[in-house]
């Protein structure tokens, strides 16, 4: 193949390179894989009550473990659970589970792969008794599933030319993807700093703890913590009309990246909702938004860095029986995971894997002489 001779010379990951327009055009729709009453796709199963230590919430784990053994044989699953009372539970302590879902390179030890990490909580409310949390965060943790899907098979395909020319072990180019589905983000009672948050401190705490091994070389990584290239929180998103602020100075270059694709995505009609409606709206960082308690706090506390993508303002339908499947926009729920979809494969470098394009005029000849 061509492009193997222009690799071999300029390596991979010399650069982030932009999507061309044909692989954004090659990321596919979600389809039916959204609709709230596909009880086989992705979404429908987790709108149904998924408080901690309750049998709904099993029944969303179960989903999310099973989606991945099913079509996506090769991520690695790993749970952390803790368990902690809660000012409901009467000096009871309820389990909480955080799922730690993995895609790395065949070659890499551990502790030496840098990865994407992409975080919902999976989780819900307690109250409103009923209560479905469908853009908190059930639509988020579907984005994410499906997104993984797509970016699954350019991951093997960069692998596979990776490992062939010998070129894993570069430390920088050791890219993977991680995904956490965090448990016990809602409070049982009011917000506080201990009556909230309980799987994102459990997994913080136990990976600031877990030194990776220091093997040879490859000891860039002290923690896991430190091995997240960047720790995208997706809340409360699938609600008509976001508009989603860039809220940390150290990430805004990604918060401009992500807006980036949404726009050439807008440009190319590749988006279903309303093009006059730009999601991530914020490239000058000029919008103005109060702190946000969130997953992220736990991480971004021991130095993760963090691009939170939550809505300015919340949906209406925050924490009302209101947000359930029926009040979703689904046009703007599959905008999104195309646009994160879109994001994720650009901060992967899948240029490097890309071959869609129509060969530039005299490109051929060009790149046999390199
Ligand atoms: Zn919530």
């Amino acid at each position: 193949m061509l492009w193997l001779h222009v690799f071999l010379l300029i390596g991979l990951g010399s650069a982030y390179k932009p999507l061309s327009d044909s692989f954004l055009r090659a990321i596919p729709s979600p389809g039916d894989e959204f609709a709230i009453d596909n009880n086989t796709g992705i979404l429908a199963p987790l709108l149904i009550p998924r408080v901690p230590g309750t049998p709904g919430q099993a029944v969303a784990q179960r989903h999310l473990v099973d989606y991945f053994k099913r079509e996506l044989p090769k991520w690695t699953i790993t749970w952390q659970n803790s368990s902690q009372t809660t000012p409901t539970s009467n000096g009871k302590k309820l389990p909480f589970a955080n799922l730690i879902i993995r895609r790395e390179p065949p070659w890499v030890q551990p502790g030496q792969a840098n990865f994407l990490t992409l975080v919902a909580h999976y989780d819900s409310k307690l109250t409103p008794d009923g209560f479905i949390g469908a853009t908190d965060s059930a639509a988020p943790c579907a984005m994410i599933m499906w997104a993984a899907k797509v970016v699954d098979g350019y991951a093997q395909q960069m692998y596979d030319e990776m490992a062939a020319l010998g070129e894993g072990g570069s430390v920088e180019m050791d890219m993977g993807i991680q995904i956490l589905f965090l448990d016990g983000e809602e409070a049982f009672k009011t917000w506080t700093d201990t009556d909230s948050l309980y799987g994102s401190r459990s997994l913080s705490n136990f990976w600031v703890n877990s030194p990776n091994p220091p093997s040879q070389k490859f000891y860039k990584y002290k923690t896991p913590l430190s091995q997240i290239s960047l720790f995208m929180l997706l809340d409360l998103l699938g609600s008509s009309s976001p508009s989603v602020p860039s809220y940390y100075t150290t990430t805004h270059w990604a918060y401009r990246a992500f807006s980036t694709v949404e726009s050439r995505m807008r440009s190319l009609n590749l988006l279903e909702s309303s093009n006059s409606m730009q999601f991530l709206p914020d490239l000058n960082k000029t919008m103005a938004y109060g702190g946000i308690s969130d997953d992220h706090l736990p991480f971004i506390l021991r130095g993760v860095e963090t691009l939170h993508v939550i809505p300015q303002p919340f949906p209406r339908v925050w924490h009302t029986s209101d947000d359930d499947g029926a009040h979703l926009d689904m046009k703007v729920v599959k905008d999104w995971a195309r646009i994160v979809a879109g994001f994720m494969l650009e901060w992967l470098d899948m240029m490097e894997v890309w071959n869609g394009d129509e060969p530039e005029a005299g490109g051929e000849g060009a790149k046999i002489m390199t």
